[in-house]
């Protein structure tokens, strides 16, 4: 089986497949981050790690202005020595049952991340699956929620026209290839040709 699924719309394209996101070409990467900006452990420590300290940098400019960035919020820095030209950092939530505002709160994680991406004019970004590492956001809830918001944002936007879902994993993908497969098939959108955005 694929280890990816394109989906074609009019003007615009979503894609998931496995891979590292600090290797994607896009013109911006998400860094699943927290409220500090200033690094943790996995996605975040992988982007810092391989982005050099150019985006910490970037994030301690930030953090002097605006203290720390709140759960669901969303914003831009240089992506240091990454292929992608920014990452746009937030914060997802910390799942704790679900009836503390998670939902909501990841929803507006991919909605803000898309407006700075829509306010930079770029055409392509790539997401992990925000929140479900150490914040322990069910994978397949989240991925419902990633995949409803993206098409509602990618539905208004002017300049992205490529949305990238980055999976750490083959289980992780094979939660995104599913729910895309209904998704389209719901809503009659057809399947393109896989493309690589990976670069070693
Ligand atoms: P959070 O604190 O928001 O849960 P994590 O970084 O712990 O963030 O995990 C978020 C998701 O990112 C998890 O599904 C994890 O498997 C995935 N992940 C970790 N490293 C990478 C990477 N280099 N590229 C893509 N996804 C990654």
């Amino acid at each position: 089986m694929s280890d990816s699924l394109t989906l074609d719309l009019n003007h615009q394209r979503i894609s998931a497949y496995v891979g590292n996101i600090v290797k994607v070409e896009a013109d911006a990467i998400v860094n699943a981050a927290n409220s500090s900006l200033l690094g943790g452990g996995g996605v975040d420590g992988a982007i810092h790690k391989a982005g050099g300290p150019e985006i910490l940098e970037d994030c301690r400019r930030i953090v002097a202005q605006i203290h720390h960035l709140p759960p669901g919020q969303a914003v831009a820095t240089t992506a240091g020595k990454l292929k992608a030209r920014y990452v746009i950092h937030t914060v997802g939530p910390v799942f704790t049952g679900g009836y503390e505002g998670e939902p909501e709160t990841l929803a507006s994680c991919y909605r803000e991340s898309l407006s700075r991406a829509e306010e930079l004019q770029l055409h392509s970004i790539a997401f992990p699956a925000i929140s479900t590492g150490v914040y322990g956001y069910p994978k397949e809830e989240a991925a419902k929620i990633a995949i409803q918001t993206v098409f509602e944002s990618l539905g208004v936007a002017t300049h992205v026209r490529r949305v990238d879902y980055v999976c750490f994993s083959r289980a992780d993908f094979e939660i995104y290839n599913r729910l895309l497969k209904s998704y389209a098939a719901a809503h009659q959108i057809v399947s393109a040709e896989p493309q690589t955005h990976i670069k070693d």
